[in-house]
């Protein structure tokens, strides 16, 4: 239902990307068409090309820069009930954490170019300034410019987010784009002026070009920052002419600027800025599943490729074979791909297989400040895979969503078993709490919750077959009016029955239409006491269902603004004619948390009732108010040695390449671990460390590589949502990491996971 942040949950278009990206980069430093045609040369390695690096940049924005500037209220993902600022220390360590990663990788490039460098005569005359000059701006080997610039440009965004908004920011970082662009493809305008042109030669001393960390990735970091938190949804038609409009204008804007002699450097144009715009969101929409490995590999291409561009070349001249390998400028550039690819790919495999915890860099272990009630296990040894329930936890979170509508009621959604945790032990736990009032979605979730003592009202949401009526009586059901008709065939059953009348205000799912009012004036008018009509339906509710009240972007904001008038207006009506109104409810987790001054009678709260939200930026963001009542854990069934180049489960699709120590665990897909986590893609926690899983995730049973782990034995807990030693694991993590929300992930949790509360 939720959708938040599905724009990026699936990104292995970005993934995919990256590997183009890196051809194209080397295309650029190996000029394919240039034997052929200059100007198609020109078209593809200083026009099309200039694709390549901004999309690195946006991507670094979208999953990295976005975590380390600040949350507040005023922009970004703000809350109307006083937006909670995400740690300032939170945001450092993450940023300490990028920066070393990227000076690691930007040392390890430094010492792999210094001989050549040296050879190439780059390092002759050498002074302080120089060295400086090199290392911050234009770096120590000609591509290597990119990885400082990220760090300038992360170091500056985080600095500049403590007293601006991102809008601010925005307007800020364009106005340097600009700058830039005029000390790169503009400079011949520059030239003209000779006061300014004083100034840019002067900056030229500073660094050589302008395409650095201060003009040009700045910009495109916070493009990325925006990709994500725009939750845009364009339609790919409109991307696909987008894309195409804007770099037909980039080659048109390339072109004349080269013709006319105005450009000192080609990395920059005003249309690369919308032509990035349409084809991220282009990749935003390619929704394949995400492609870790990739990201790594791109990296390596990145950096070695220049190298191969001079062993080829150096290998070529002794055997004769220039001509067709260096001086046809197609082969040269296909020669120089493969090879840095097979360098990259053997680079990456012997360097991710020394330490495996590395594999999947996406997963950070979180620092969870908050930490719930303590949590001991009531492990008896003998349940094979079980959700642990913390009672403390649910109540904690059922008092403070109470003290969001201090004159309503809650009215707990325990649909889907409780969104995987187990309705009848929630709802019994509700009971005792003093939740009087209770949401499902079907009659036999309501029976259910009746045949085991759960007392109060319980409403159901969705559709009841005429065949099911009995049960609303028999059981003393509310159920809802999912429309006019509907209506008419529950006040045919001909005794009594409670309902709830639905509203639609823009869902589009269940309920009357708000403008219908005839029909709804017939309802009440007809209901209850009148004579005749639907004088069986006891009408002791009416609601409606808010359908964007997750995001707080204008769009959204004015959509519910707009179902919440809607709603408003009918109940104004109805007074008007004098009806009594019945209770009113229209908000769910999203919509108190945002919304809670629109509360009515009750709030129906789900997800957040479970300490949890749809996304991990929205879980936290609220982490201080709501703590996680789940724990998913499963035993461990058997640990085996794993010899170098045999296999572990089906299809051969794990492979060892060192020796390693393995476990089997007692949960499967079945048991609702996603299967896509497979082979790579999640980790589960042991004494407090990650074990990575490895090969194909089968229905009962999951391997997992135990080999930097000690004293791991058959019959230990494996945690796979929740905390081992100072280790956490998310829900809203795993649900993100397998390209879903947490309801889906909870929700598919399995009927054979014994629930036990603690
Ligand atoms: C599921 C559901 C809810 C609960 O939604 P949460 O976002 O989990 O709080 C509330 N109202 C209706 C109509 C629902 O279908």
């Amino acid at each position: 239902m939720r959708s938040i942040s599905q724009t990026h949950t699936k990104s292995g278009g970005l993934d995919v990307f990256r590997l183009i990206a890196a051809v194209i980069i080397i295309a650029i430093h190996t000029s394919p068409l240039e034997s052929f045609n200059q100007d198609a040369d020109f078209f593809l390695t200083r026009i099309l090309s200039r694709i390549a690096v901004p999309f690195f940049f946006m991507v670094t924005g979208q999953f990295v820069v976005s975590d380390i500037i600040r949350k507040k209220t005023g922009h970004g993902r703000k809350t109307l009930t006083g937006g909670k600022d995400i740690s300032d220390s939170r945001n450092i360590s993450k940023l300490t954490a990028y920066i070393k990663k990227i000076a690691l990788i930007y040392a390890a490039a430094i010492i792999i170019y210094i001989p050549i460098g040296i050879y190439a005569g780059h390092y002759n005359n050498l002074s302080v300034a120089k060295v400086l000059k090199m290392l911050i701006f234009d770096g120590t080997f000609y591509h290597l410019w990119y990885f400082s610039a990220c760090i300038i440009g992360c170091i500056l965004i985080f600095t500049l987010s403590r007293f601006m908004s991102l809008t601010a920011m925005t307007a800020v970082f364009a106005v340097l784009y600009i700058i830039g662009l005029f000390g790169d493809s503009y400079f011949g305008v520059i030239k003209n002026i000779p006061a300014i042109e004083t100034v840019y030669d002067w900056l030229f001393n500073i660094f050589s070009y302008t395409r650095n960390g201060l003009f040009f990735a700045p910009f495109f970091l916070l493009m990325g920052v925006w990709m994500r938190r725009l939750h845009l949804r364009l339609r790919h038609k409109a991307c696909v002419s987008g894309f195409i409009i804007s770099l037909c204008a980039m080659t048109a804007e390339g072109f004349a600027l080269h013709l006319n002699h105005m450009q000192r450097h080609d990395s920059m144009y005003f249309m690369l800025i919308p032509t990035m715009f349409f084809l991220y969101q282009l990749l935003l929409q390619w929704r394949l599943t995400q492609k870790p490995a990739f990201r790594p590999l791109s990296a390596a291409v990145y950096v070695i490729h220049p190298a191969v561009i001079i062993a080829v070349r150096a290998v070529a001249k002794p055997l004769h074979l220039s001509p067709i390998l260096v001086e046809n400028s197609l082969v040269h550039f296909l020669a120089v791909t493969m090879l840095s690819f097979l360098t990259a790919f053997l680079f990456v495999y012997f360097i991710s297989g020394s330490s495996n915890p590395l594999k999947r860099g996406k997963i950070k272990p979180p620092r969870n400040t908050a930490s719930p009630a303590v949590h001991m296990p009531t492990d008896d040894g003998r349940t094979r895979a079980w959700i642990e329930l913390d009672r403390a936890a649910l109540a904690k979170n059922v008092y403070f969503l109470q003290s969001l509508i201090p004159n309503g009621e809650l009215m707990p959604a325990v649909k889907a078993d409780a969104y995987g945790h187990g309705a009848v032990i929630i709802s019994k736990e509700l009971n005792k709490l003093g939740i009087n009032s209770f949401c499902v979605a079907c009659a036999d979730e309501a029976v259910e919750l009746r045949k085991n003592g759960i007392k109060g009202d319980i409403l159901i949401l969705g559709y009841t077959s005429p065949h099911d009526f009995y049960l609303l009586r028999r059981y003393n059901l509310i159920q809802t009016v999912v429309d006019y008709e509907y209506a008419c065939r529950l006040n045919q059953y001909g005794k009594p029955i409670r309902v709830h009348l639905g509203i639609d205000t823009g869902m589009h799912r269940l309920g009357i239409r708000s403008e219908d009012t005839d029909e709804i004036l017939k309802f009440f008018s007809l209901s209850e006491n009148s004579a005749s009509g639907f004088k069986n339906l006891k009408t002791e509710g009416i609601f409606t269902h808010l359908s964007a009240d997750d995001s707080l972007y204008p769009a959204q904001q004015a959509f519910t603004a707009n179902q919440v008038l809607e709603l408003k207006k009918l109940i104004d009506t109805l007074k008007s004619y004098e009806i009594d109104i019945p209770k009113v409810h229209l908000l769910s987790s999203y919509g108190l948390l945002n919304y809670p001054q629109l509360a009515g009678d009750y709030a129906r709260v789900g997800i957040a009732l479970y300490g949890v939200l749809s996304s991990k930026d929205d879980t936290e963001l609220w982490q201080d108010s709501l703590t996680p009542v789940l724990s998913l854990k499963a035993r461990i069934s058997s640990v085996r040695t794993l010899h170098k180049g045999e296999c572990a489960g089906y299809s051969m699709a794990f492979t060892a390449h060192r020796e390693m120590k393995i476990s089997a665990l007692t949960i499967g897909y079945a048991d609702g671990l996603p299967r896509n986590l497979s082979n790579g893609g999640g980790y589960v926690l042991i004494n407090g460390k990650r074990a990575p899983i490895i090969g194909l995730i089968c229905m009962d049973q999951t391997i997992v590589d135990v080999s930097a782990i000690e004293d791991v034995k058959a019959g230990d807990i494996a945690v796979i949502i929740g905390k081992s030693g100072d280790m956490t694991i998310k829900a809203a993590e795993l649900a993100e990491n397998s390209g879903t929300i947490t309801n889906e992930l909870l929700s598919r949790l399995g009927k054979r996971l014994k629930r036990i509360a603690v």
